[in-house]
């Protein structure tokens, strides 16, 4: 029935895909998000057929179990399961954020190790940039690796990890001195470490604890943690691509793809509550008819399809171009931006249709209204995209001579 956000050009085997999502979505997720949402569960039944389709290793390389396909097709299945819950989206999506750096810039050995298990969904990422004094400022980062013998010593602390608990691996990016001389740029001298631990809470391994998940008003059900390290033992192996000073990079090329994700979370949530809106105002009748027959509420539902089709459209752009290898950063910023702030107002109006009903529990939009505000802050606020954008204007457009 849907007939917003069509994406062209797609194979069998991406529209196949999609379909079986959407069925899942559909069938599993959507009848029992909000009440799982309310009691703030973890969604394992879920989860566990998640990983029975194979969508913990939808992007990682056949060669190492996975299914091999495009961003384009992970921000597609993304969108569709937002469009269930987009707590279920962020489950998948730090994972997918972990296997996608493992891929581009670990070892070998580490591909080897992790990518299979990552794979089955054996194996669960989260990661790690933030802190408790920085989010937007990276390169503030605190948190500090020292070398000794053949391990690094880890101390600091960590902020807002999606996943934090549940994760089994965790990419964690702190300040090495080593082989970095005093003066050293902040981004030329972080590394990211790749910290295997137990999932739960409390002590997950020995210098490592995560202390219970942050609650918060949104975004429920998954867990969103603190991470403590003090003399924390990480071999030396585990430093992600084997060099130190590269950490840096490396986040921030997983931060670029989890953007378009990010923008496909916003088109999932939109396109539920126009879903919801365009349905409600076809029920409720005031002053004698449908209030979808008022052209104030008509007005709303066209801007809210309108924007719907747009942040679909930039979503879908910005993945193709990094599939196509080309650098994909202005896109992305472009799309987290418009998709996040479309988002928050698609809602709105979707929750305003709704009336006083809206402000009930007992309504779906209800738990939109407070999902949709995260997407303005994770992978990056609206001000840093908007920086981004700004500079690669900047630099596409210089005056010359
Ligand atoms: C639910 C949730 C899950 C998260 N999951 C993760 C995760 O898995 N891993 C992780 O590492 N982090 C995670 N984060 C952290 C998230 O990435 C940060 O919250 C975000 O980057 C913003 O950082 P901050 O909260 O420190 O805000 P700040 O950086 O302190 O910013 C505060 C305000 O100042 C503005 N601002 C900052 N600098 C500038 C500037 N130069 N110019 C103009 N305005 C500016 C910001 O836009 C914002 O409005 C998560 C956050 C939340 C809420």
């Amino acid at each position: 029935m849907a007939r917003l956000a069509q994406t062209a050009g797609l194979t069998d085997i991406q529209r196949e895909i999609l379909s079986t999502v959407r069925d899942f979505v559909d069938k599993e997720i959507i009848p029992v998000a909000t009440e799982l949402e309310h009691r703030d569960e973890y969604p394992q039944a879920i989860v566990d057929g998640l990983k029975e389709l194979g969508l913990f290793g939808l992007m990682i390389p056949e060669e190492y179990g996975g299914l091999g396909e495009s961003l384009l097709t992970y921000a597609l299945c993304v969108e569709e399961i937002a469009r269930g819950w987009m707590s279920v989206s962020g489950i998948i999506n730090t994972h997918f954020i972990v296997a996608y750096m493992l891929k581009q810039h670990g070892t070998q050995e580490q591909k080897e190790y992790f990518l299979p298990r990552m794979a089955a969904g054996e194996v669960r990422g989260a990661f790690s940039m933030s802190e408790p004094a920085l989010g937007s400022d990276v390169s503030a980062i605190t948190s500090k690796a020292v070398k000794d013998g053949d391990e690094y010593v880890l101390n600091g602390q960590k902020m807002w990890l999606t996943n934090g608990g549940t994760s089994t691996l965790v990419a964690v990016l702190v300040k090495s001195d080593e082989g970095h001389p005093e003066g050293t740029a902040p981004h030329k001298s972080m590394t990211t470490f790749l910290v295997e631990k137990e999932p739960g809470f409390g002590e997950v391994r020995p210098g490592l604890t995560i202390p219970g998940k942050i609650d918060k008003m949104g975004y429920k059900g998954v867990d969103t943690t603190e991470l403590i390290m003090d003399g924390l033992r990480i071999p030396a192996n585990r430093v992600l691509g084997g060099t130190t000073g590269r950490g840096f990079y490396q986040m921030m090329d997983g931060v670029e793809v989890g953007r378009v994700n990010v923008a496909a979370r916003g088109c999932g949530v939109a396109q539920r509550a126009f879903e919801l809106g365009v349905s409600y105002a076809q029920q409720r009748h005031t002053f004698g008819k449908q209030i979808a027959q008022h052209q104030a509420i008509q007005f709303k539902l066209a801007e809210m399809a309108t924007k719907v089709e747009a942040a679909h459209a930039m979503m879908v752009n910005a993945a193709r171009k990094k599939d196509s290898g080309e650098r994909n950063d202005l896109e992305a910023g472009m799309a987290k931006y418009l998709a996040s702030e479309y988002c928050k107002e698609v809602v709105e109006d979707a929750f305003r249709i709704h009336g006083g009903y809206g402000f009930s529990k007992e309504y779906e939009i209800e738990r939109l209204y407070r999902e949709a505000p995260m997407l303005l802050i994770g992978e990056g606020t609206a001000e840093i995209q908007k920086m981004i954008i700004g500079r690669r204007l900047l630099e596409e457009y210089r005056l010359q001579g």
